[in-house]
């Protein structure tokens, strides 16, 4: 068995199960053993019954009782309480109406799940049961717990990964002197262990190597987009920027001192006689986009083409029509290019832009399809460029003849961090907030507060200003439970309903939601309605993390914010606090525990995006296994730039080595 071969070449992978798997991206024998598990299910010692929290999972043992089975509006509902001395818990069960047999009165068992608020009470939802003899059997292992997806099982992956594991032979790129030294294992044993390991210690050992590999193949890529040096030579020379001091002359504020500096810094770069190759970095909301708009205009003026390439349509969007606003007056003729125009209008937009009859092109990975070609880009501005693969940025860099480069993130990195990441490129840093905004308010809550912050939100939305509710899930799911954006907002709605008429005033909230599996013209349509003010209120998942900038939105509730990284939730907060008004960023807790208020509280103490990730960082330290996926932070499977800083080191040594071999 080869590692490229298709994943139905496993034994006991069918042709429907390959299907299911390609949900997953694991489409050959290589990605099924790359599709490393999200966490450990570790069987512990059964709990107090007082002791079950919410939000986390438990194993109780106790006596069965008050055993009810009816049908609800939509499923058939199994409940019943297990108790031991120290109390009682409630647990739930919907269409397995074979249970009832199970659950004799005072017979005892052993039950397993996460544990929710049930209105007043704590429930489990669809426990596993066990009996004692079965239970002990399991105690202490590590089973491996993997994203699934319907009709998939982490135990049906677990023996797939399994017997591959059995057939294929790994070859090792790394000679053996130089894992020893770093006491990095085989690849081959790593790979097998992250999936088996028998305790924890070997998991973290097996994941060293694993993350080792990602920096160093993330190193070599970047290796590849740095420019030689005589690539260099800067061949569209910029020096006049008349029409850049005329726009900031009319812009309705004042550029902070960092923006200043960093165009200032762009100017000199694109008049040298060297290729600006520059990275700004800036905090959310601290006013990146105005800068790569002087840079443009700049560009245009002299009588070149300029890309604008963003990670979403919704992004793409609002540029657009922020730029078209600015800049049409300096006669630059702008272009959106999304992926959900139609082949006709894309191609129309090729032949425009081919042509020159366009200056700048604003647009999502689109911009890089192989039909398109520039009649001379002279610069590439990429927002957001932690969203973007390496090979994507090469791709747009490679639609011109060494065009100049400005890179764009939010992502706030240590600067030794950045100088290993984006050490081709000179780094500007706007670390200076619009005077005029108010330090956004931050609140940590649980879901008994649920109530009063909805009210609140009425309350803002009432004083003319807009909110956002952030859930972790679309739909509701059997394997993975949280708040699901569909469900929540029937709930919202009800709510507001209902606040209407017990405040007596009779105001209605527009609610309406947005998620990733919506159609790009339907993202696009409700995030226009909101940037418009016709919806108050939008649930949304994190789609709308990236950019977005809606200067009446005062409020952004967060569910289940344990989930999400702190990264993550500071780009989240981020989406308000953009207009003078006071802002109010709400965290919601789904489950209980020191260590998640420890995590939550650095939010609510820190607005500043780098202070956030310090702090972070120091919470976490190393030994922490799978952390928090930062969804679209520079995202490896397993690998985090802050708590991997030291192999990120190495890998960049190492690569640096090898290439100067090679
Ligand atoms: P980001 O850095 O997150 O991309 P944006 O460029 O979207 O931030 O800017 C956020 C908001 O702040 C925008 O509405 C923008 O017009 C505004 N803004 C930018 N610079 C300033 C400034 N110097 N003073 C006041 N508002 C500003
Ligand atoms: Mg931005």
């Amino acid at each position: 068995m080869q590692l490229t071969d298709p994943v139905k070449t496993v034994k006991g992978v069918g042709e429907k199960s390959a299907q299911l798997l390609e949900k997953l991206n694991i489409v050959s024998v290589e990605d099924l053993i790359r599709h490393y598990p999200r966490n450990y299910d570790d069987f512990e010692l059964p709990i107090k019954i007082s002791e079950a929290a919410e939000g986390r999972i438990v194993t109780v043992e106790g006596a069965v009782s008050r055993v009810t089975s009816m049908p609800n509006r939509r499923k058939k509902v199994v409940t019943c309480y297990v108790s031991d001395p120290s109390g009682a818990l409630k647990l739930v069960w919907f269409n397995q109406q074979y249970i009832v047999k199970l659950l004799k009165p005072g017979y005892r068992l052993i039950f397993r799940g996460t544990v929710k608020r049930d209105n007043a009470e704590l429930a489990i939802y669809q426990p596993k049961n066990y009996l004692k003899n079965d239970y002990v059997k399991l105690l202490g292992s590590l089973q491996p717990i993997y994203d699934l997806t319907k009709g998939i099982t982490s135990n049906f992956i677990s023996k797939a990964v399994k017997q591959a594991l059995s057939e294929i032979s790994i070859d090792d790129p790394l000679p053996a002197s130089f894992r020893k030294e770093n006491d990095l294992p085989k690849l081959s044993d790593a790979i097998k262990t992250i999936h088996f390991p028998k305790n924890k210690q070997e998991a973290l050992h097996a994941r060293r190597r694993l993350v080792f590999e990602e920096f160093l193949d993330f190193m070599l890529a970047l290796r590849k987009l740095k420019s030689k040096k005589e690539e260099a030579k800067n061949n569209y020379v910029i020096t006049d920027f008349d029409a850049c001091d005329d726009l900031i002359k009319g812009l309705p504020f004042k550029l902070t001192g960092a923006q200043v500096k960093t165009f200032t810094d762009i100017k000199r770069d694109m008049s040298s006689d060297r290729l600006m190759s520059r990275m700004v970095e800036g905090d959310v909301g601290s006013g990146k986009t105005v800068i790569a708009m002087l840079a443009v205009l700049s560009v245009v003026k002299a009588g070149y083409q300029a890309a604008v390439m963003v990670p979403t349509e919704v992004l793409a969007k609002q540029h657009y029509a922020d730029f078209e606003e600015k800049l049409v007056r300096y006669g630059a003729k702008i272009e959106l290019l999304v992926g959900s125009m139609t082949a006709a209008q894309k191609k129309k937009a090729y032949e425009r832009i081919e042509k020159h009859e366009v200056d700048v092109v604003i647009g999502t990975h689109a911009l890089i399809q192989d039909a398109l070609n520039f009649d001379n880009l002279a610069l590439a501005v990429i927002d957001e460029q932690h969203r973007f693969g390496v090979n994507q940025r090469k791709a747009l860099k490679d639609k011109g003849l060494h065009p100049h480069i400005l890179s764009m993130s939010a992502t706030p990195i240590p600067r030794s961090l950045s100088l290993i990441l984006y050490g081709d490129m000179d780094l500007s840093v706007i670390n200076e907030m619009p005077a005029e905004r108010l330090p956004i308010k931050n609140a940590v809550v649980d879901t008994g507060y649920r109530p009063t912050a909805l009210n609140f939100i009425r309350k803002e939305v009432l004083n003319g200003h807009q909110a956002y509710i952030i859930c972790p899930l679309v739909e509701e799911s059997e394997d993975a439970d949280g708040e699901n954006v569909i469900d929540y907002t029937d709930n919202v709605r009800d709510f507001f309903a209902t606040s209407a008429i017990k405040q007596g005033d009779g105001k209605l909230v527009n609610v309406e939601y947005l998620h990733g599996k919506m159609k790009p013209a339907e993202k696009n349509t409700i995030m226009e309605r909101f940037a418009a003010g016709e919806i108050d209120v939008l649930i949304s998942t994190t789609v709308i993390e990236v950019g977005v900038n809606v200067k009446n939105a005062t409020v952004m509730m967060v569910e289940n914010s344990e989930r999400f990284g702190l990264a993550q939730l500071h780009q989240l907060r981020g989406r308000v606090g953009r207009g003078a008004a006071q802002s109010y960023c709400i965290f919601m807790k789904g489950c209980e525990g020191k260590d998640v208020d420890e995590r939550l509280d650095i939010l609510k103490n820190n607005n500043d995006g780098f202070k956030v990730a310090e702090e972070d960082l120091r919470l976490r330290g190393p030994g922490d296994l799978f952390g928090i996926r930062q969804s679209g932070e520079l995202s490896w499977k397993l690998a985090d730039i802050y708590a991997d800083a030291p192999l990120l080191s190495l890998a960049s040594e190492y690569a640096n080595k090898l290439t100067n071999i090679s």
